[in-house]
């Protein structure tokens, strides 16, 4: 990462150019087509296929290949083999051949698989995606071509985020030209898009190698709130600092370089937080590109000597970092989320509009499953953006639109009979977004929808995942109703239409999502409020979503478990690392501070008592009974969580840490500053 240097977008990926340039003409032509239109890729040609992309890594300086592949980590996985190969005595050719480019094995016993691989099957094998292209990742001295792959056991069940992604987008896609048609439309390419809004905090690397917290867990488990931190607004787009600025900027050339389009860059809400974000592309891309993107801001950072935290909520108190995945579906290269200016086009995007609604409605568990993680608890169901609850914002217009849909009766304002599916035309919405509700977690800003519950550290997949076969269900259940009613089509989409409305409204919310009465609204509505973790991940059990997800072929019942099994894990995993990690700083770092100025007053108050002091001696013993208070505390609130701990009762170690937490926060406050054993908040958010 240390050369950013950018001659060419995209000069590190193989791209269409260099695929032509390199490959037979009649293959060239093949894998573009597969590469755009995801059309099956003829095995044949794999030994051309990697005779080119081997010529073209090794002239951009490649040394080795690597299957680069998403397991169930949350991350991204790669092992590197060398094109080099020995062809006799001290001397040695480049290989790099079909097979090597189409699968490859690793051992898969380390990566999570929820009880998928069996104890005497170890491997796990990567599949070439041919539709994400191959690109260059760079070092101080060197390269390795990465090869996009899908990642899965012996048995062929998926032990990655991709497999399901790839599968889900074909289910969707299949989905919605079963529609098109029904509109009359002629059969089309669909392409499922993504826009990911990466926020991302920045803080001194001095600070953060000093906070045992930051490095092992990503937040800090204790730190008071400064004074002054984000109540005056005025971070969020402010001017951004100079050495913020560089950083920014080689970070997009590295990612220019890779051909990832980042677009827009700003300050976010609180103090050190910012948001990058890329033009939206095809989901599957986008989701490999995010992936690089969060690898890109983190080895920039460190390259500037700056820490890049991805975590929900590095700090109590100010804005956590969400990841707002926006998502559409367009068809033969149209958007189906933009309504269009005529009838038949406002048709079909209602349609498609209200198809999206009965499958949040209907599977708002499932969207909040995949962001439920140990971290992103921090921001959901806590007092911040956005809540637990899935709802769907739609905007004033939209709003009136589907009222009048639903109550056949036309808007107050409109002055005009109810609007007739197919026949009328909307009216126009306003393209101007400025007052969107941002406390919704799934709102509709003007021709896609933006999902803001995941969390700034997650894959895209899994939400994009289950959006995708929850609407390819839904837009299945339009298509077969219509095919069981005869009759005239847009009266019967009408009628169709309207049951929908009246039957999943309830999910539509244009209130204040973070207000006090939205909960007790919500439940009166019957509309899940999942909190936490555990609870959030019980839908993967529930037979209604395992038939539903194996029915179209994204996750059968056993990569569901799986699924479950490796989100429980990981969920107490991380609660008891940060209890331990609580408890060590408060024990080892915290107590001694506190206890060597609690001495320090005591002889002191001794001393001034024997000197016959008649100043001060108040002062010193209010103090030192706050210190000989806080240090009861802490010696109490340990031992509380260290039996936590020792049950492994995840809920107790979180309540047991946020006791803790009030004790420290409170001394961090009494204790000379110069002797407090941690950089803090007033410090690491703004000296930066
Ligand atoms: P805001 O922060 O105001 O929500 P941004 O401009 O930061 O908006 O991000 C909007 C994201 O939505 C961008 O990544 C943009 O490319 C993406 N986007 C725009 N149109 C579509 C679409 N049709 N499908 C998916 N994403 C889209
Ligand atoms: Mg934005």
């Amino acid at each position: 990462m240390a050369d950013t240097s950018l001659k060419t977008y995209g000069e590190d990926v193989f791209s269409e150019k260099e695929i032509k340039r390199l490959l037979p003409k009649t293959v060239a032509a093949k894998l573009i087509a597969t590469m755009r239109d995801s059309k099956p890729l003829d095995p044949s040609i794999a030994d051309q296929i990697a005779e080119g992309m081997k010529t073209w890594a090794l002239e951009r300086g490649a040394t080795h290949f690597t299957h680069w592949f998403q397991p169930l980590t949350g991350g991204t996985a790669e092992k590197h083999d060398a094109f080099l190969e020995p062809s006799g005595v001290a001397q040695a050719v480049q290989k790099f051949s079909g097979k090597n480019l189409v699968g490859g094995e690793t051992d898969a016993s380390s990566f999570p698989s929820g009880g998928l691989r069996s104890t005497f099957e170890a491997r796990g094998y990567t599949a070439w995606d041919p539709t994400s292209p191959a690109f260059i990742k760079r070092h101080e001295n060197g390269a390795t071509l990465c090869i996009p792959t899908a990642f899965c056991s012996y048995t062929g069940a998926a032990l990655d985020m991709k497999t399901p992604l790839l599968r889900s987008i074909q289910a969707v896609s299949r989905a919605t030209e079963r529609l098109m048609k029904k509109f009359g439309k002629p059969k089309a390419h669909v392409s499922v898009t993504l826009g990911a809004e990466q926020e991302y905090f920045l803080i001194d690397r001095e600070f953060y190698l000093k906070r045992p917290d930051l490095l092992q867990t990503g937040r800090t488990v204790f730190g008071a709130a400064p004074a002054k931190h984000q109540q005056l607004d005025d971070h969020y787009f402010g001017s951004i600092r100079p050495r913020i600025l560089k950083f920014m900027h080689e970070v997009e050339l590295n990612l220019w370089r890779l051909g990832i389009p980042a677009k827009t860059r700003h300050n976010e809400v609180a103090p050190a937080q910012f948001e990058l974000a890329p033009m939206f592309e095809d989901l599957n891309l986008a989701v490999d590109h995010n992936m690089m993107i969060m690898e890109v801001l983190r080895q920039t950072a460190e390259a500037n000597g700056l820490v890049c935290l991805l975590h929900e909520k590095p700090f109590q108190g100010v804005n956590g970092s969400g990841k707002h995945c926006n998502w559409s579906i367009a068809y033969g290269g149209k958007n189906l989320l933009s309504p269009g200016d005529n009838p038949r086009d406002n048709a079909i995007f209602l349609t498609f509009l209200s198809a999206i609604i009965r499958a949040v409605d209907l599977h708002a568990d499932m969207l909040r499953m995949t962001t439920a993680t140990a971290a992103n608890d921090h921001r959901l169901g806590a007092n911040e953006a956005p809540p637990a609850i899935i709802s769907i914002f739609l905007g004033d217009e939209l709003s009136a639109v589907m009222k009048e849909i639903e109550t056949g009766k036309a808007g107050k304002k409109t002055g005009r009979t109810a609007l007739r599916i197919g026949v009328d035309a909307m009216p126009p919405l306003p393209k101007d977004t400025t007052d969107r509700n941002r406390t919704s977690p799934f709102a509709f800003t003007g021709n896609k929808f933006e999902f803001r519950a995941p969390g700034s550290s997650q894959n895209c997949a899994a939400s994009q995942m289950v959006l995708n076969t929850i609407v390819a269900e839904s837009i299945d259940a339009v298509c077969d109703k219509l095919e069981a009613i005869g009759g005239d089509f847009n009266t019967e989409l009408q009628k169709l239409l309207q049951r929908f409305i009246k039957k999943h409204g309830r999910v539509l919310f244009s209130g204040d999502g973070y207000g006090e009465e939205w909960p007790k609204e919500a439940a009166k509505r019957g509309l899940p409020n999942f909190r936490t973790t555990p609870e959030a991940i019980a839908p993967l059990k529930d037979p209604a979503n395992r038939a539903l997800f194996t029915k179209y072929g994204v996750l059968s019942e056993t990569e569901m478990e799986s699924r479950y099994e490796i989100a429980a894990e990981d969920y107490s995993s991380r609660v008891l690392i940060e209890g331990k990690v609580a408890l060590e700083i408060a024990r080892s770092m915290i107590r001694p501070v506190v206890a060597d100025e609690f001495s320090r007053l005591a002889s002191a108050i001794g001393q001034a008592v024997k000197d016959g002091l008649k100043m001060g001696v108040t002062g010193l013993k209010a103090l030192s009974m706050k210190l000989g208070a806080g240090l009861d505390d802490l010696h109490y609130k340990c031992e509380k969580i260290e039996k936590a701990i020792d049950r492994n009762d995840s809920a107790a170690i979180i309540a047991a840490m946020a006791d803790l937490r009030k004790t420290v926060d409170r001394l961090e406050g009494l204790v000379d500053d110069a002797k407090w054993p941690l950089p803090k908040y007033r410090e690491m958010l703004f000296i930066y």
